[in-house]
């Protein structure tokens, strides 16, 4: 696909995404127009409300099932779209008592619902939309029956999740197994995170935003060749499952590996 204009849409309660920094990295690695946009949660009418209310995940083990939100549940959905520092709260894996207190939604259904809201402004296939939000997108993966948190889902749009980069690449072994312990005996796990400091991207890490360019390269060459992702850990693209990995290919490298330069180079972006 070609791209004539490229829209992001910013996560205000996220400080640490800088999204005019963002449209600078894009307008140097590409040449083609950038726009920022205000959060698109805000502001939704409440039909939209109702629809993003009922993606929600409740049995993480159970593949999509259409859910049915009541009024209590519309109220809410409301007010996290509108507060997105409550959506922060509501969505803190480490802090939740039980895997069903976090608010975790079906990345694909939120996908279709935000792609008939850009439609209605903006029909045009060649406008790239991504979408950042710190809400904790999930999909279901057949292979071990469970949905899984996720950083990026790539498309028209593409949602890009802070949360999702946070808690989506695992941390070492050994913190969640000193994490646990922790928990078992009613201790906050903030000790145990500040033996690993640095180890992995933590809420609000300042590093957010460097690290989100790369989920940006991997919406972007989805778009334009249906693949966004590079098995090497000398590149931006590479798909990481480790935040070790993830801190290594986005920091340490913080380039393209050559193959997939030569391609940038040669569709001339
Ligand atoms: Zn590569």
């Amino acid at each position: 696909m070609k791209i004539s204009k490229i829209f992001l849409y910013d996560e205000p309660a996220v400080s640490q995404l800088n999204v005019s920094n963002l449209k600078n990295f894009l307008l140097e690695t590409f040449s083609v127009d950038v726009e920022i946009k205000k959060c698109i949660f805000n502001n939704l009418n409440e039909k939209t409300i109702e629809r993003i209310s009922g993606c929600r995940i409740f049995e993480p083990k159970i593949p999509f099932k259409w859910h049915l939100p009541d009024r209590q549940e519309i109220d809410f959905e409301k007010s996290i779209c509108e507060d997105t520092k409550l959506m922060e709260k509501t969505t803190m894996i480490e802090d939740a008592k039980r895997i069903e207190d976090v608010v975790m939604y079906d990345g694909f259904e939120v996908q279709n619902i935000l792609c008939d809201i850009i439609m209605e402004n903006d029909p045009d296939p060649n406008n790239l939309h991504i979408i950042f939000t710190n809400r904790l997108i999930c999909t279901y993966d057949t292979a071990d029956s469970r949905y899984h948190g996720r950083s990026v889902i790539c498309s028209n749009p593409a949602i890009i999740s802070t949360t999702g980069m946070v808690e989506a690449p695992a941390r070492p072994r050994e913190y969640y197994f000193e994490a646990m312990k922790c928990k078992i005996q009613g201790l906050s796990i903030q000790s145990v995170k500040k033996n690993y400091n640095g180890k992995f991207l933590d809420y609000h890490d300042r590093r957010l935003s460097k690290i989100t360019e790369g989920y940006l390269l991997q919406t972007i060459f989805y778009y334009i060749t249906g693949d966004a992702f590079c098995d090497s850990l000398d590149c931006r693209l590479n798909n990481a499952h480790w935040q070790k990995d993830l801190l290594y290919s986005q920091l340490k490298i913080g380039i393209l590996c050559n193959k997939h330069q030569a391609l940038l180079d040669k569709l001339h972006l």
